[in-house]
């Protein structure tokens, strides 16, 4: 890890004392490393321990993440809302992981989804990867691993090989969390970075307060009225303001100014 960065870790544990826990290590208050930022996430879990302690742990990391904790609650969000990935137990009251996804994949739903569960016989791999799982992580596992496949997920959801994001001369490293402007490295906060993040992954296609506001914040999570034009404010701050544009009533776009025309 480089200095400063910021030491995280999941691990779900088994014994016969405690049948399931999660130890979450969090060992100072810096900014975390390796952030995923500008996902919006839905994990299914019926452990609260679990859910509690990974819900928290990708809000960590600049992730909406909204939590439901049976089977028949996640086809209910899932019918009505969109993610870009869906952390999914696959032992789950009211109805199985399995048929959840079986369901979602019936209804022609692409999100990406992760399978989570402490099944680890291989063909419970098998059905969950042949029921649509873009992924399988077993119980018990590091936050690590399951940052990095989510970030392959979403590299391969959006068709990019290439890890790094790039506008002129601001490159962002979704993986590293190093933000680059001219070839000197900037300091962002987990939020300024989900926002750029939102940005450089379609240099020019504007995106709008709302739809940022969505991607940043999960249910519940408080949001001030002018959050999103403060992180733009410190972002043109510390990276320069000719990257990144506002389109007045519309939202904002991160390349190279668009003619007032145009
Ligand atoms: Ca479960």
């Amino acid at each position: 890890m480089s200095p400063g960065e910021f030491l995280i870790w999941i691990r779900l544990r088994r014994n016969r004392a405690t049948p399931r826990r999660l130890h979450l290590g969090l060992t100072s208050a810096a900014p975390p490393a390796g952030i995923i930022g500008c996902m919006r996430v839905l994990l299914v879990e019926d452990d609260t321990m679990i859910g509690e302690s990974l819900r928290e742990a990708l809000r960590r990391q600049g992730m909406a993440c909204d939590w439901v904790r049976d089977g028949r609650a996640a086809e209910a969000v899932l019918a009505s809302e969109r993610f870009d990935a869906l952390l999914l137990d696959l032992g789950l009251p009211h109805r199985d992981g399995l048929e959840v996804l079986r369901g979602l994949r019936a209804r022609g739903d692409a999100t990406p989804v992760i399978v989570l569960t402490a099944r680890d016989t291989l063909s419970d791999k098998v059905k969950g990867l042949d029921g649509g799982a873009d992924d399988y992580l077993v119980k018990p596992f590091e936050l690590d691993e399951l940052l990095a496949r989510l970030r392959a997920l979403r590299r391969r959801h959006e068709g990019r090989t290439r890890p790094l994001l790039q506008v002129a001369d601001l490159t962002l490293d979704p993986a590293t969390r190093e933000v680059m402007r001219a070839g000197r490295p900037v300091l962002l906060s987990a939020r300024e970075f989900a926002v750029l993040q939102t940005l450089l992954e379609r240099p020019g296609a504007i995106v709008s307060r709302a739809q940022l506001e969505d991607r940043l914040y999960g249910w519940g999570e408080e949001l001030e009225s002018n959050a999103i034009s403060v992180y733009m404010h410190q972002l043109r701050r510390k990276l320069g303001d000719d990257l990144l544009h506002t389109v007045r009533g519309l939202g904002y776009y991160a390349g190279p100014a668009k003619d007032a025309g145009a």
